[in-house]
């Protein structure tokens, strides 16, 4: 997300790679972001770029080779049930009893910017099926 380009241009420009992004320095709080939870395996803040009232995004603070959903292995599975957990309890938190959103981008097609797993949660307005 960049003032001069769209999501899907930040996507498109976006390199697939396994290294560090800027979510490590999220993480480490060398970067501002708004934290609305914390536990010791996720991370959750909101999004610099909101495309709804709320839009949360939560990432395991430890990487361990999850650069994108499509390299996930066996050894992720904890992590990923503790993410989709983390959603549920930040849904709440927010006051999203009606409903919400969850979405995962993997890869270019996946409009992906930043490459570290990320789930995000949207709500506080009615979503629209099929996505963009
Ligand atoms: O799914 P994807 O990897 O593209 O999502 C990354 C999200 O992280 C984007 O919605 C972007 O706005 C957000 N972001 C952020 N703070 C940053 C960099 C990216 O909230 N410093």
């Amino acid at each position: 997300a960049t003032h001069m380009a769209g999501e899907k241009e930040a996507a498109l420009a976006a390199e697939p790679i396994d290294g560090p992004t800027i979510f490590d320095k999220i993480i480490r709080k060398e970067i501002p972001s708004q934290v609305v939870y914390e536990d010791q395996k996720v991370l959750a803040f909101r999004d610099i770029s909101p495309q709804a009232p709320v839009h949360i995004i939560i990432i395991p603070k430890v990487k361990d080779g999850l650069s994108r959903l499509s390299k996930a292995e066996e050894r992720h599975v904890e992590a990923l049930g503790s993410l989709l957990y983390a959603a549920k309890v930040v849904a709440k938190q927010e006051g999203l009893d009606d409903g919400f959103r969850i979405v995962i981008n993997d890869g270019p097609k996946g409009c992906q910017s930043v490459y570290h797993l990320d789930v995000h949660l949207l709500g506080g307005r009615q979503m629209n099926w099929p996505p963009g």
